[in-house]
């Protein structure tokens, strides 16, 4: 029986990821459940899984949270705040955490899971984004198990399992998108926070739906695949694939291509990383090739989506590009999701924002905290008033 942490519960991750757990009552049980603010979310889920904690990120709430589980009978222990994110993270009962909090907002916990040496199932992007040195050191000093959650990284790691070492010599990682809502939708100064959280294949948390429809989450993507399968830039390619079917692939140097397929449904990789090295059932339905139709290909466009070429500049570009890239994006998404900025002035905004600030390569988390604190301070007096 293993005793998982959810950090990030009420989400899109978070709940896909409790509908495996549910199915399996007799491999996992549920340590801790975090969300932000949303108390009802929290304390329905909380009676239906009984964790032994439950945390509040919002310290405010924690009386309301206390009371919403009180009236539902739940004896759950209650906390709030950041600490006690991080509490839940390493706690020595915990076998596995589930880093599902979206943005660099999840870093400090994700970090603390991977030094108190957890199985780390990795849906956060954006702290491997903004502290890729010092989580894969945490990982290492830990002995932590990283398992990628992000549907690409997870195909990539079921294709490169049983490939040898030396078989990674020259090997190229192919990162799939479905080219989001706009892929072939041309006037995109009018889009409206609705139109670009309608993705095509995915059901997502706003944040990462927008990613998807500036391209920036395939750019955050390849920064992602940079750290966790040590590999260089020139060897990280992306592909338009609009059916979602194919999750990504390896390519290596004889012509060999190995895929990873199935249905778009969050909950096969999330099942992957709870089980492995075994596997288990997710709920997800069969990929039936009888009525898959057509697999198609192309380009992506980087003149309409340059926010995907900029993630390739920062990566390219060191020190501390990434984390300022990442900050500039959660700002600026922010804001058009408010109705404060056009959806091409998110990829103007970030491109501004790199240009404006270079700061070096951080040697640590508190370095890593301001920079991140500065890029947002920076961006958000790029915003129009
Ligand atoms: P979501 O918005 O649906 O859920 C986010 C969760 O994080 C919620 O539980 C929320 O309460 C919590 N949260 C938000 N801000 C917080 C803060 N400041 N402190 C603590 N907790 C906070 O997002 P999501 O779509 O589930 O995405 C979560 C993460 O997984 C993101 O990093 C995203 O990029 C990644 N991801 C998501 C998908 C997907 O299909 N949704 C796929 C791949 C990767
Ligand atoms: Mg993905």
């Amino acid at each position: 029986m293993k005793a998982v942490t959810i950090l990030g519960a009420t989400g899109s991750i978070g709940t896909s990821a409790l509908d495996v757990i549910a199915r399996h009552p007799e491999r996992y049980r549920v340590h801790a459940l975090t969300a932000q603010s949303n108390v009802d979310g929290l304390a329905d889920l909380a009676l239906r899984f009984g964790p032994d904690v439950v945390v509040i990120g919002d310290a405010s709430l924690e009386g309301r949270l206390r009371d919403a589980l009180r009236e539902r009978g739940s004896t759950a222990r209650v906390a709030g705040g950041r600490d006690a994110l991080v509490d839940v993270a390493r706690a020595p009962e915990v076998d596995a955490v589930l880093a599902a909090i979206v943005g660099a907002a999840g870093l400090v916990p994700t970090l603390a899971a991977a030094e108190a040496g957890k199985r780390l199932m990795l849906a956060n992007k954006e702290a491997i984004v903004s502290a890729g040195a010092l989580l894969m050191g945490a990982v290492r000093r830990g002995g932590a198990e990283l398992l990628p959650v992000d549907s690409e990284h997870n195909a990539i790691h079921q294709c490169l399992a049983g490939v040898r070492e030396a078989e990674r010599d020259g090997a190229r990682l192919v990162l799939t998108a479905s080219g989001g809502p706009f892929r072939s939708r041309f006037d995109l100064d009018a889009v409206t926070p609705d139109e670009a959280c309608a993705h095509p294949n995915w059901v997502m948390g706003r944040k990462i739906s927008v990613d998807s429809a500036t391209l920036m989450n395939k750019g955050l993507e390849v920064i992602e695949a940079s750290w966790l399968f040590d590999m260089p830039v020139e060897r990280i390619d992306v592909v338009i694939h609009p059916q979602s079917v194919i999750h990504s692939m390896v390519e290596f140097p004889d012509g060999s291509v190995l895929a990873q397929m199935g249905t778009p449904d969050m909950r096969t990789p999330l099942a992957y990383a709870l089980a492995w090295p075994e596997r288990v059932t997710s709920g997800a339905q069969r990929l039936d090739f009888t009525r898959l139709g057509e697999l198609t290909f192309e380009a992506p466009d980087l003149r309409r989506f340059p926010c995907l070429g900029f993630a390739y500049m920062a990566l390219r570009h060191g020190r501390a590009a990434s984390a300022v890239l990442n900050a500039a994006n959660e700002v600026a998404v922010q804001a058009f999701l408010e109705g404060r900025l056009r959806f091409t002035a998110i990829a103007a905004t970030i491109e501004r924002v790199l240009e404006a600030y270079d700061p070096a390569q951080p040697s640590g988390i508190d370095e890593v905290l301001e920079i991140d604190r500065r890029a947002r301070e920076v961006a958000t007096g790029m915003l129009p008033n």
